[in-house]
């Protein structure tokens, strides 16, 4: 994958007009892949040696074992059934457009056949977007909980209460103000035994963590953090706004509340939050990049080094996989990088 920073006008596209005039025809998008995905020259993946042809279908010949390879063979589009063309247009509207693009809106405006296919093509983008091993949260880092979801719509006609999510929030603070990077996960309960992980696994040690005043999160200055516990009743007596107590964890909050609610129309299926989260704070985390082209690039970058996504492991309640998740740290290709439930009996904590 390319080292150097991607340089805006030649090695993405800078506008929708630039985007359209590079990606004309899938020739066009399968050239950019397999730029993407052997930048110094083609690279066996059968065998790692490097060097070999080009046959008739756009593929590669190794050199050394013989073994033919499709540019998208082993990548998120191994297997499409819609063209690159029409994928890369779904990828330039998820990364380029300010609060991305819903299933619905992508079925009309792209003439996708069905709904579904529209929702699974979303669903594989966000299946690549967490990097494993990618770097924790650092410096001074807001630390809450939050619910999110419940609301139905359909059922009976009308609204119907749903099963709310618990969602753990980091988000870095910045001096002298504003915010920097943040994570999100679903968490079992409130308890020291979800909420300790969860720091740990978002939360890079020596780092400052300031949360209320919560039960769950004592003991986490023996895990190597410095902890500032704001107590609300100790503010709810000096009569300061307690909703101000965590004005960054509230931001992000409200913020993924609203886009669930706008882009989405709140028709967030419970079992896959995990994965708009997911798609939440990788915008989030990009909201200053200099280019959307660039946030397009980052987005095809992670689908060309991921594995194929599988339908039946997007669709609702799947039955629990047989690999293990890849520790972050690893290298490698993750085989699905959704976060599970934490109450899966196969994860062992
Ligand atoms: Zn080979």
């Amino acid at each position: 994958m390319a080292t150097l920073q991607p340089r805006p006008g030649r090695d993405y596209p800078r506008s929708i007009g630039e985007f359209q005039s590079w990606f004309r025809t899938d020739a066009d998008c399968l050239d950019y892949l397999e730029w993407l995905r052997w930048p110094d020259g083609f690279v066996c993946p059968k065998c790692g040696c490097s060097g070999g042809w080009r046959v008739a279908d756009g593929g590669y010949k190794c050199a050394a074992c013989g073994a033919r390879t499709a540019v998208t063979a082993g990548t998120l589009f191994d297997r499409r059934r819609s063209p690159l063309t029409v994928w890369f247009t779904v990828c330039w509207m998820f990364a380029a457009q300010k609060d991305g693009v819903s299933a619905l809106s992508l079925k009309r405006g792209l003439e996708i056949g069905s709904y579904q296919t529209a929702w699974a093509m979303l669903h594989r983008l966000r299946a690549v977007l967490v990097r494993p091993g990618r770097d924790r949260l650092t410096g001074t880092v807001e630390v809450d909980e939050t619910y999110i979801g419940g609301e139905e719509p359909g059922l009976a006609g009308g609204r119907a209460k749903g099963k709310k999510a618990l969602v753990g929030i980091a988000v870095e603070l910045k001096r002298p103000r504003g915010y920097g990077r943040c994570r999100m996960a679903i968490l079992r309960d409130g308890s020291a035994a979800s909420l300790h992980p969860f720091v740990t696994d978002h939360v890079e040690p020596g780092a400052t963590v300031i949360t209320d005043g919560w039960s769950g999160y004592q003991g986490i200055t023996k895990l190597g953090y410095t902890h500032q516990a704001h107590s609300q009743r100790a503010a709810r007596a000096r009569g300061d706004d307690v909703g101000e107590l965590l004005p960054g964890v509230h931001r992000v909050a409200s913020l993924a509340k609203r886009w669930l609610l706008g882009t989405h129309q709140g028709s967030v299926e419970e079992d896959h939050l995990a994965s708009y989260l997911n798609e939440f704070v990788f915008r989030f985390n990009r909201r200053t990049a200099r280019s959307r082209g660039l946030v397009f690039y980052r987005v095809l970058e992670l689908a060309v080094g991921h594995d194929p996504v599988r339908y039946r492991d997007l669709v609702a309640n799947p039955q629990p996989k047989k690999t293990k998740p890849v520790p972050p740290g690893h290298r490698g290709h993750p085989p699905t990088l959704d976060r599970p439930p934490a109450a899966r009996p196969w994860r062992t904590p």
